[in-house]
């Protein structure tokens, strides 16, 4: 197994090619990426057969910030008719696998694709049972084939920890016809992205206060709310009248920028439209100076350069922490609902 395939955004693929070359290169793994312009996936093809596994194993996929969903394996061609006989072959040289994920990429070419895949899996799923190639097992690998076409499919191999949490990456979630705005969804997804399901009661907690910079309408506050969290929404624009009246928000009429709560309090959320680099200074003040523990603020990307650049902000911001001796986990990820930003999560860790 020569090569790691990723699935991204598209238009992006030059940044996931950026990003794993650069984690190769660091953890002395020789290859090279390639990908075509929007066709929202990337290879790296590594020198040594041996080295795509080392690469998964040594590297956190949630480190990553590009890539959305990423395997070790090959590309094998499908005859027309008895595709199931040419995957058992293939399949006999892997190890037994715990999970089956059957995907295709975030194009249309790939969304027609998926009702291929949707009639697919089932028999696909009992042949693979049936052979004992696939036994349900978390521990083991998850098989994650990435149709390409109905005849070309990528079949690979990745932990069900150290992947992305949904199939291609792309969360399934449903918009709560009851909040004010779609971006709503992005603010659920990071929480779903950055905070393990087991830990919501304790980090998301009724009765944990919070602070939405660039709140109007109210889609993050509506998820803050939803958590039973009390909210101060700071925007100069108009909140959704249905958020208000739950008594749990109190809007302010401020500067995001200059606001500062009286009391420190449990998370900061902030999806002011703004420079990267004068939203990555405001949270890292928020968190450096303990006005809150965690915090989501989104960063637009710049035009060109945008992995080089979200890079440097990361670094600067890991800086702050540094001189002023604070322990922060940082986490970053182009999310799917995000377009051209990327979603920050910082957590202020106890020393
Ligand atoms: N998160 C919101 C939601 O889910 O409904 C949408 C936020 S919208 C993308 C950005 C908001 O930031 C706008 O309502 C705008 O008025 C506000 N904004 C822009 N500059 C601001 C500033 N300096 N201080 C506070 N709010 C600001």
């Amino acid at each position: 197994m020569t090569t790691i395939f990723m699935h991204c955004r598209p238009g992006f693929e030059s940044e996931a090619c950026a990003e794993i070359s650069e984690h190769a290169a660091r953890l002395g793994v020789a290859g090279y990426a390639k990908a075509k312009a929007s066709s929202a996936c990337a290879e790296f093809v590594c020198s040594d057969p041996q080295d795509a596994e080392r690469l998964m194993d040594e590297l956190a996929f949630a480190r990553l910030i590009f890539p959305r969903q990423w395997a070790r394996g090959e590309f094998i061609d499908l005859p027309e008719t008895d595709r199931i006989s040419v995957l058992l072959v293939h399949l006999q040289g892997l190890p037994v696998c715990g999970s089956l994920w059957l995907e295709v990429l975030d194009t249309n070419d790939g969304k027609e694709l998926s009702n291929f895949c949707k009639k697919f899996e089932a028999p696909l799923r009992n042949a693979l049972s049936k052979a004992g190639r696939l036994v349900e097992d978390p521990k083991k690998p998850r098989l994650l084939l990435t149709f390409k076409s109905g005849r070309e499919v990528f079949v690979g191999l990745a932990e069900a920890h150290n992947s992305a949490i949904w199939p291609m990456g792309i969360p399934r979630l449903k918009f709560p016809r009851a909040a004010p705005s779609r971006s709503t969804l992005k603010l659920e997804e990071a929480w779903h992205h950055f905070i393990p399901r087991e830990e919501w009661d304790e980090r998301l907690a009724a009765g944990m206060t919070s602070v939405d910079l660039g709140a109007a309408p109210g889609g993050w506050t509506w998820q803050l709310v939803n958590r039973e969290m009390l909210v101060t929404a700071i925007d100069n624009g108009p909140m959704a009248e249905s958020l208000m009246d739950t008594g749990l928000v109190e809007h302010l009429q401020a500067d995001g920028f200059t606001y500062k709560p009286r009391r420190p309090v449990d998370w900061m959320v902030c999806d002011i439209v703004e420079k990267p680099a004068r939203n990555a200074a405001l949270l890292e003040a928020w968190i450096g100076e303990g006005l809150c523990r965690e915090a989501v603020v989104n960063l637009k990307l710049p035009m060109k350069q945008r992995y080089a650049e979200v890079k440097r902000l990361l670094e600067r911001i890991e800086e702050g922490f540094k001189a002023r001796g604070v322990r922060v986990a940082i986490g970053c990820k182009q999310l799917y609902h995000d377009r051209e930003e990327v979603t920050c999560h910082l957590r202020r860790l106890s020393k």
